[in-house]
């Protein structure tokens, strides 16, 4: 369940001699599904098949397909702890040409609060149990036992990566590993369980925009996405009158169900805000708006599994 295996490198947790496959085999010996990152640390891009998305995605991904790929297409969704697939000709290739290891926390049983930079370190010391912890370039990662659903940006430099996520391997880390705390779930609540806060709904939501950055695991081009989001925005601008809250659901709807076969994140999140916000400028009570977004989103997740 946990990453106790003893990597050579302290700092990188990676073998002396720079063989991330080796790396990737001490992971899955402890349970732990790793996959190779390129260049730029990201995953491998999808093989041609997979690309196109008729291959309709693997089983574990949100929108579940048949896909059995022996490449490590589909991002953290090929993550395995098989090692006749790490060691599979189809691996290898990437193996040779990876840049670094990363694991797919959710698949382990873990959650890993990537603490980007020093204000969300010191933010987690006041606010987290301290757990173990894996210095990062220029944060920290801490990491709990248990699974739960991911969201980037949860606060400023702060993102949760466990179900369907990857997070880059930079060894064990130090410390005793905690349980999951009811403050690390709360990071992630879904908008429509939280008490309506009383006083002005005119007021404008917190801006919230989508851009490349929050969509790392999306097979769509940046212009794509945005000019998809762009015509959804100004079909809900476009009924001021009426029925902006309706036009919500159904943008929300359909621009989720563009990213089903993604292996994820793709930002759906930041997309659903610019719809709230394009709602409450046209006069939509923003828990209504909220509800709407939600409710679509929601819904082309329901249909895609
Ligand atoms: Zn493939
Ligand atoms: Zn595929
Ligand atoms: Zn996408």
């Amino acid at each position: 369940m946990t990453p106790d295996c003893k990597p050579r490198c302290p700092r990188t947790g990676n073998h002396p001699d720079g063989s991330h496959l080796r790396t990737a085999l001490d992971l899955a010996a402890a349970g732990v599904p790793p996959l190779p990152l390129r260049r730029g640390k990201v995953p491998f891009g999808n093989c041609r098949t997979c690309a196109d998305g008729s291959c309709g995605g693997r089983p574990n991904m949100k929108s579940a397909g048949p896909c059995r790929c022996p490449a490590p297409c589909h991002a953290w969704a090929a993550a395995t702890t098989d090692p006749s697939v790490l060691t599979s000709p189809a691996w290898a290739m990437a193996w040779r040409q990876a840049e670094a290891v990363a694991y797919h926390p959710g698949g382990a049983g873990l959650t890993v609060v990537d603490l980007d930079n020093a204000a969300a370190v010191a933010w987690a010391r006041e606010t987290l149990p301290t757990t173990r912890i894996v210095p990062t370039t220029r944060g920290e990662h801490w990491i709990f036992q248990g699974a739960m659903r991911s969201a980037n940006a949860v606060r400023p430099g702060v993102d949760v990566k466990s179900l369907m996520q990857y997070a880059r391997w930079l060894g064990p880390g130090d410390g005793h590993m905690l349980a999951l705390p009811p403050a690390v779930r709360a990071l992630v609540v879904k908008e429509d369980t939280t008490p309506a806060r009383g006083g002005v709904v005119s007021s404008v939501p917190a801006r919230a925009t989508w851009d490349r950055t929050v969509a790392a695991g999306c097979r769509h081009t940046e212009r794509y996405v945005r000019t998809g989001l762009e015509r959804g925005l100004a079909k809900v601008r476009g009924h001021a009158e009426s029925g902006a809250g309706s036009q919500a659901f159904g943008v929300a709807r359909f621009l989720a169900a563009q990213h089903a076969q993604c292996p994820g994140p793709c930002g759906l999140d930041a997309m659903g805000e610019e719809i709230v916000a394009a709602a409450v400028l046209v006069g939509v009570p923003e828990p209504y708006a909220r509800r709407a977004v939600n409710n679509g989103l929601e819904a082309a997740s329901e249909r895609a599994t």
